[in-house]
């Protein structure tokens, strides 16, 4: 469950915002003054800060470049000026999000799960350590969790080197695997679906080559070799 920090002063404006977002299925906490917010964030996980500008104690703009200087934690910024917005956006203070009072609580809502999924993306894709997903029971290829549109035989010969990575594959062995009717077809051929595949992975999973051309000999899939060659 996602925890969100409320960081509002007038109670039943966050009343109404705590309402929404338990009936969506976050955690929340609540504050009212702007000295307890930097002291209850670094003693407690917090997965993203709605914080109302105008606080007594201390100012939303100061705690948010504070926050600023040691988390990236999201920050949605709830201001009661929509004139406001352009002036804080000029400050660079680093906020993922503006909310302008008065707000619907179901648009406040949207715009928290925006900006958590953003975020998401943003650590996921570095830390995913196989980009491909390949299932034989259904024929289907996922990078990064986007569907890869193969053809038949594209697929067969990702399967080949995808199973065993790391070997090198000669283009006959591949041609033996895929043309089990000992059809005669060119090396070519090999060449040129390899082509079309790796253009079609390369598309979805920019920078990385995962299909390597061994010279002379042949092809080999490797996942931790992921250096364009
Ligand atoms: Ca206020």
């Amino acid at each position: 469950m996602k925890h969100i920090l409320i960081v509002e002063d007038e109670l039943k404006l966050a009343r109404l915002q705590v309402d929404y977002l338990h009936n969506s299925g976050f955690d929340t906490n609540c504050l009212s003054n702007g000295l307890e917010v930097l002291p209850w964030l670094k003693a407690n996980p917090t997965d993203l800060i709605l914080l109302d500008l105008m606080l007594p104690g201390r100012d939303g703009l100061d705690i948010c470049r504070e926050i600023r200087s040691f988390s990236a934690v999201p920050i949605i910024i709830i201001t009661a000026r929509i004139e406001e917005i352009d002036r804080l956006l000029g400050l660079e203070l680093g906020a993922d999000d503006y909310i302008c009072k008065p707000f619907s609580p179901r648009e406040m809502v949207a715009r928290v799960k925006a900006v958590l999924r953003r975020q998401q993306a943003q650590t996921t894709i570095p830390i995913l350590t196989s980009a491909l997903m390949l299932n034989p029971h259904n024929f289907r290829v996922l990078a990064e969790g986007q569907e890869v549109e193969l053809t038949t035989v594209e697929f067969q010969l990702l399967q080949a080197l995808y199973q065993q990575p790391g070997r090198i594959f000669s283009r006959s062995k591949l041609m033996d695997l895929i043309y089990q009717d000992h059809r005669i077809v060119s090396d070519r051929t090999i060449d040129s679906h390899i082509k079309k595949l790796r253009k079609k992975l390369t598309d979805l999973l920019p920078g990385q080559e995962l299909i390597h051309s061994v010279y002379g000999a042949g092809y080999r899939y490797d996942p931790q070799d992921k250096v364009v060659d």
